[in-house]
């Protein structure tokens, strides 16, 4: 499916400099709506532009909402390259699914992707720490409010022109084990990227900064024992040192989401000649090998984050540093494959860099 455009000739002048994260929007949206018996309409491009709904839409008031986060990236050579759009579409499908929505073709989501990346590639600027950060949604559109699903349905994609998450250059971040609240348990949506699942997080968010932390740390819900994720990236320790190091993260128990970035961690990690690990480790075992020097490195990964160094964990009152606090060595090693990779720099035996292709 292909895109009609309603827009005239693409704009050239607006690159953005300095974009923060979320609000640099770039010109372009593009809409595809889906009715009972009639499945999906040809995608539409249009300039971004504000919605009209009606008040008593279902999405709104029921949550039936979903949506993706995938980057495209300027190559060294000067080409846009998208990174993993299958997977994210797949994903989205699976989201999808969850909520008892229809599913957006893999074919006409990547064309999509594909269309807007290169309509408003001329918003990123030369500076290869900026991305184009697109935001595919989709939710549920009848006007009713009897408490069930809706019949009809949109999908847009927008984008917006993203610096990096945590400010330029590589922060360490600090995180709080929310010990009060849970973001997901068995049978729930945790492991889908459902809208639903991030407002409630916000309360906590505010915990933690609270307690001077950048980040939620989430435990299972059942136990409040074991390392799940941080809310919107999952979470990587580092076992050991040198090339022998594992690279440890929690297994997909069906209440995390399954990050793109951390499935490519995980090969990266072996790339590299590292061990990678999935296994469920509790808090107390993480605390106990940081305090015995065993593990001595722990990031964050996601779309957004990258590969963001964690140097603190506050858990109760008590506080710990990982390793000398500063980014360890494993960590920014990956980071650099992982950056490599996404700029086109590094062979990708996996395909995982598409090309944008033109109408
Ligand atoms: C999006 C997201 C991630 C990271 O997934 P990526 O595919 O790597 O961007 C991790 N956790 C949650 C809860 C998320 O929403």
């Amino acid at each position: 499916m292909s895109a009609t455009s309603e827009s005239s000739a693409v704009s050239s002048s607006r690159v953005v400099e300095h974009p923060g994260h979320g609000e640099s929007f770039t010109e372009h949206m593009i809409s595809i709506d889906w009715t009972e018996g009639r499945g999906w309409s040809e995608a539409r491009m249009t300039p971004l532009q504000e919605l009209s709904v009606h008040p008593g839409m279902i999405g709104l008031h029921y949550g039936q909402v979903a949506y993706e986060g995938l980057k495209a990236h300027r190559r060294t050579d000067g080409s846009m390259g998208v990174w993993r759009p299958r997977d994210h579409a797949l994903r989205f499908q699976r989201s999808c699914r969850r909520l008892a929505m229809p599913e957006l073709p893999v074919e006409t989501f990547v064309a999509a992707v594909d269309q807007l990346v290169l309509a408003d590639e001329s918003s990123l600027s030369g500076d290869p720490s900026h991305s184009i950060y697109l935001r595919p949604i989709m939710f549920g559109t009848d006007t009713s409010l009897m408490l069930r699903r809706s019949r009809n349905y949109r999908f847009l994609l927008m984008a917006f022109v993203a610096g990096g998450f945590f400010g330029d250059g590589i922060e360490s971040v600090s995180v709080y084990a929310s010990h009060t609240y849970s973001r997901a348990f068995p049978g729930g949506t945790g492991d889908v990227k459902i809208a639903g699942n991030y407002a409630p997080s916000f309360l906590a968010q505010r915990e933690a900064e609270a307690a001077g932390c950048q980040q939620v740390l989430w435990l299972d819900a059942v136990e409040r024992r074991y390392l799940e994720e941080m809310g919107g990236m999952n979470i990587f320790l580092v076992r050991g040192h040198g090339p022998q190091a594992q690279v440890v993260t929690p297994r997909l128990t069906g209440t995390l989401l399954p990050g793109i970035t951390r499935d490519t961690i995980l090969t990266l990690a072996e790339r590299l000649g590292h061990q990678p690990v999935e296994e469920r480790i509790s808090l107390e075992q993480w605390r106990t090998e940081c305090e015995r020097g065993v593990m001595s490195e722990a990031f964050a990964c996601g779309t957004a984050a990258v590969v963001t160094p964690v140097c603190t964990v506050v858990d109760r009152g008590t506080t710990w540093t990982i390793g000398d606090g500063k980014p360890g060595p494993v960590t920014l090693a990956l980071r650099t494959a992982l950056t490599d990779l996404h700029h086109g720099s590094a062979p990708d035996p996996d395909g995982w860099l598409h090309s944008p292709a033109g109408r």
